[in-house]
């Protein structure tokens, strides 16, 4: 018994059947004795079809409008939940992100919740109320609706469950919890029992898709107990949780990302200060700079490749050709043709010989690496995109995941 946040999917309440589904399991749980803050997404593909619909009118809409209008998924969600839940015979009631008390920064479409005014929340649980919070939406400071950025649901659920002190955040969505890999691409995949907050956080930034990784930034931070699992059964999920409660195994999965694309810059000017300009120009813009690469000077020249989100190439490479003269380099090359592939576990650190037995398992596969990059937890590689599947059964299948 105790304070329970859960958070759906958009898949999980994606038509009126699962709708009920979802209702009859919160309904269930607050029987159980608890009190139950319930954070929802839009149903199914709504997101996306509100984009589309915003391109229609104007490919260039304001920010504010984009969020104005992407916050209805949401509130559709939450008020159909409650509903479903009246019907089952229990209470609810819904509430859009400002009224449940969101405070967020104004940057629109990727705000940050940097407040939570709980006063309403508390006082619908009080009064016996399963509160239905829309996710992924806030306020700010001019009264206007924000967004939290794509898959940003699960941030607001872990916001709630820490500005409540809630003893447990459960994420539903459509697989069992985290993966040793993608289980829609590896057959052998295996589901882990626990995982720590920072190789979640390593694995959802990469790219293993089921958890924003803010939400994970956040619940490290305010310790908030995780649990991925399945809204279409009842099996055990994945605990996210602090590290020294987790077994260290070497290697705890292995990750693809698409959404990458490498850039180098041919025949720059060997000499100080050049890296410095070029990344602080692309951190000025909030371009975000992942794995660098830089070749030895000869005669006087270099070239530095680094990879980006594809999603930010052309406004880098706009930049970039801006600033040519100041930056000194001849040429710029870029293709989005590429994935980052990365193996992930809290155990590695001073184990030299797993980066080798990744690169073993490329070479077996006959996979070229462009790029690699490590820290005390991650190794990653950069390969063509063509060979990222194969790439992560290759790794996944030398770790054999036990
Ligand atoms: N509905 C939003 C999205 O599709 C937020 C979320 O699902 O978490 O990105
Ligand atoms: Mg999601």
């Amino acid at each position: 018994m105790g304070l329970i946040v859960q958070k759906f999917g958009g898949s999980s309440v994606a038509d009126a059947q699962r709708v009920m589904n979802v209702a009859q399991r919160v309904l269930d749980t607050y029987k159980q004795g608890n009190s139950v803050v319930v954070v929802v997404s839009a149903q199914g593909d709504t997101t996306d079809d509100l984009i589309e619909k915003a391109k229609e009118i104007n490919p260039k809409a304001s920010k504010r409008e984009m969020d104005m209008l992407l916050s209805t998924g949401e509130q559709i969600s939450i008020s159909l939940l409650a509903m479903a839940i009246q019907k089952l015979g229990g209470n609810a009631v819904s509430l859009t992100g400002w009224q449940a008390g969101m405070h967020t920064d104004s940057n629109y479409g990727t705000s940050r919740i940097h407040k939570i005014m709980s006063e309403r929340l508390k006082k619908e649980l009080d009064a016996g109320n399963i509160v239905i919070v829309a996710g992924f939406q806030g306020i700010n400071k001019y009264d206007d609706i924000t967004t939290l950025g794509r898959g940003g649901s699960d941030t607001s659920a872990v916001a709630i469950a820490a500005a409540l002190g809630a003893d447990l955040c459960e994420i539903y969505t459509d697989v069992d919890g985290v993966y040793t890999a993608d289980p829609r691409i590896v057959k052998g995949a295996k589901k882990l029992d626990d995982i720590s907050y920072d190789e979640m956080l390593e694995l959802a930034s990469l790219g293993a898709n089921v958890l924003h990784n803010r939400s994970v930034e956040m619940a490290k931070k305010y310790n908030v107990k995780l649990v991925v699992r399945s809204s279409l059964n009842h099996n055990e999920g994945t605990i996210v949780k602090e590290v020294n409660k987790v077994e260290k195994m070497l290697v705890r999965g292995v990750a693809r990302d698409n959404d990458v694309a490498r850039i180098a810059l041919v025949n720059i000017v060997d000499e100080p200060g050049v890296a410095f300009r070029i990344f602080s120009l692309l951190a000025k813009k909030g371009i975000n700079v992942d794995i660098i690469l830089q070749s030895i000077g000869r005669e006087g020249k270099k070239d530095i490749s680094f990879t980006v989100n594809e999603s930010n190439l052309d406004a880098a490479v706009d930049l970039l050709n801006e600033h040519k003269e100041t930056i000194g380099f001849e040429e710029i090359k870029t293709t989005s043709e590429v994935s980052k592939v990365s193996i992930v576990g809290a155990g590695m650190v001073n184990n030299p010989g797993v980066a080798a037995s990744m690169f073993e398992a490329l070479y077996d596969a006959n996979i070229n690496i462009h790029m690699i990059a490590t820290s005390e937890i991650k190794v990653s590689v950069l390969i063509n995109e063509k060979n990222a599947e194969k790439a992560v059964n290759a790794i996944h299948d030398k770790f054999h995941f036990a």
